[in-house]
Parts: structure tokens; sequence; C-alpha cells
């Protein structure tokens, strides 16, 4: 299934997923839908392929980011540099954008406090929370020129898309639904053979609270379960033409963990490391954030429900089923 004037670009990442796909628009404007991270491959990569396609980064009019994490947006400030093209996300992804090494610092601070208080061990947190400095090479800063909401809509040549707010893999993330083509791009909303992943996000000023990502990315699944969907771009993996067999799959692994995660806590009071431990046995440290964010937030999902519930002790909290 293909859509004119949509090119697929897979560019490399230094990470364990591999590459992510970026997708030129012919427009006008011409338009990047996510770039790669900052690193000499991917700048190459995207050179090449927009070379193969008759065109420079110099020509590109319009850099729309999906969500705000590196593999994605990396290399937007050096396409702005260059193409002086407007960069848009949403708002709750400016700060991040314009300051990636800042907002990981504070977010360092908040999961300290927070992983201690679900349970880990304060050695491996601080393991955990210590920000590889290597990273934030990877996302150099960039401004956001414009941004978008849910219900705004932008015209690519002769394609028109409804944008989509779908919170939970990343609370600023982003979908652009085109209704003529039924075609959705998903940013990492939506993968092709990769379990959906939210993590744990600190809260967001003004917010207090922490967004319970999972919570969120089932309603955000449940949106674009309601679209006519023909074909996915989505930000890894293959470009997806039976999306309802991937969402359906999304919502069937998390009833079955969560009905896991429901009997474990009938068993006994657990804490949400010690849920990850019995969930995921031996996870290597690299791995770690990821577990704890799943656990976190099957537990949120079943406090949401009345479930389960919380109770702290000694400044440790524990769920238990209700
Ligand atoms: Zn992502
Ligand atoms: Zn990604």
């Amino acid at each position: 299934m293909k859509i004119p004037g949509v090119h697929h670009l897979p560019i490399p990442t230094p990470f364990q997923v591999g590459a992510i796909n970026a997708y030129l628009l012919d427009g006008p404007p011409l338009t990047l839908i996510d770039v790669g991270p900052y690193t000499e491959k991917a700048l190459a990569s995207l050179e090449s392929q927009l070379s193969d396609l008759g065109h420079q980064i110099e020509d590109i009019e319009q850099v729309l980011i999906t969500h705000p994490h590196m593999d994605h947006f990396g290399l937007a400030g050096e396409v702005k540099r260059r193409s002086e093209c407007k960069v848009i996300a949403h708002p709750d992804a400016v700060e991040k954008l314009k300051d990636f090494e800042g907002f990981y610092l504070r977010e360092q601070d908040y999961f300290g406090e927070f992983l201690v208080s679900m349970g880990m061990p304060t050695q491996m947190v601080q393991m955990l929370t210590e920000f590889p400095k290597s990273f934030s090479l990877l996302a150099p800063p960039v401004d956001v020129d414009d941004t978008l909401v849910e219900g705004d809509q932008i015209q690519i040549g002769s394609l028109q898309f409804d944008v989509l707010e779908t919170p939970g893999h990343s609370p600023a993330s982003l979908c652009f639904y085109e209704p003529t083509y039924q075609g959705l791009f998903a940013g990492d909303h939506f993968i092709d053979g990769i379990t959906p992943n939210p993590l744990l996000e600190m809260p967001q000023p003004p917010e207090t609270e922490r967004p319970k990502s999972l919570v969120l990315y089932l309603e955000s699944l449940e949106k674009i379960n309601r679209l006519d969907l023909k074909v996915v771009f989505s930000g890894h993996r293959n470009i997806c033409t039976d999306p309802q067999r991937v969402i359906d799959q999304s919502f069937l692994h998390q009833e079955k963990r969560s009905k896991k995660v429901l009997d474990m806590l009938k068993e006994e009071a657990l804490t949400a490391f010690g849920l990850m431990e019995k969930l995921f046995p031996n996870l290597p440290a690299t791995e770690q954030f990821l577990g704890m964010s799943e656990a976190v937030g099957h537990l949120d999902c079943l406090v949401n429900q009345g479930k389960a519930q919380t109770r702290t002790s000694e400044n440790i909290i524990y769920y238990e089923a209700t």
C-alpha cells in the first residue's frame, strides 16, 4: 500500500531497536516526518536517500516530530540550520527539544527518589539514573517554530492530515491521519512486532502527578482503533498493512499481563520492583528502566480500575489486590 508522494527513509541508530523510519512527503511544503539521531551515519544516510529522490537537506521546508525521543528528532537542529525549515512538534515537546540534556538531568533527580519509593535498591537506582553524557550528543538543542495539538489539520501537497494526540509511549506523542488513503503516521505509538513500551515519565509542570503512561497509552490505542485504517507508517520496523492485527494483539497482550499481575497481587503485596523481578527475572541493567516502566504501568492500570490499592510503609509503596 503506497501513498503517492510519501517516501520511506530508514535511518540507522546506535540503539538496539535498529533503524528509525523517517518519511519524506513531496508536499509542498517538502516535509520530513522525523529525522533520526544526530550521528554521522544517520546524517549520511539521510543525505544519500534524499539525493536518490532528487533532493538535498537544504530543500526541506518543514520537519514534523512525532515525539521527543532522540532517535527521532536528534538531527532536526542540523536540518533546520541548513534548510531554514520549520520544526513542528507537540507543545509538551518544546522544552525537551530545546534542552534535552537539562530535561534528562531533571528527570534523573525525579526518578532517583521515585524508583527508591517503588522498592528498587538504592545502588541499582544510582546506576540506572546516571545519564550517559554521550546521549546528549545525539540530540543537540532545536527550537520548535510551530506546535500542533489534537484536532489541528495540516495540508501537505494533496494530502490533508488530522492531528491526533496519542500520549502513552511519550507524553508529547502525535499521530498524523490521512483519511483519503486511511494512512496513519504513528511514530512509536504503533510498531508491528514490538510490544508497546509506555515509558515512565516525570510530572509535566504545572502537573504535580506523574502521567500514568500505560493508562494513557491504552486510551490512545482506543483512539486509533476507532479510525478506518489501511496502513500505518510506524517509527520503527515495517510499514504495516494490517494494522487491526497489531492493535488486537496489543490489547490482548495487555489484558493477559494485567490478569497475571493481579493474580500475583492476590498472593502477596508487592512493590513495583518486586513485581518487575517476578515478571522479568534477571533483567540486564540496560533493560531495567523498561522493566520498571512496564511493572508500574500495569500497577497504575489496576489501581485505576479499582482492582489494586497502595499502602506505604517506611516510604516504600506496596501494591495489594483490593
Ligand atoms: Zn520513542
Ligand atoms: Zn523510537
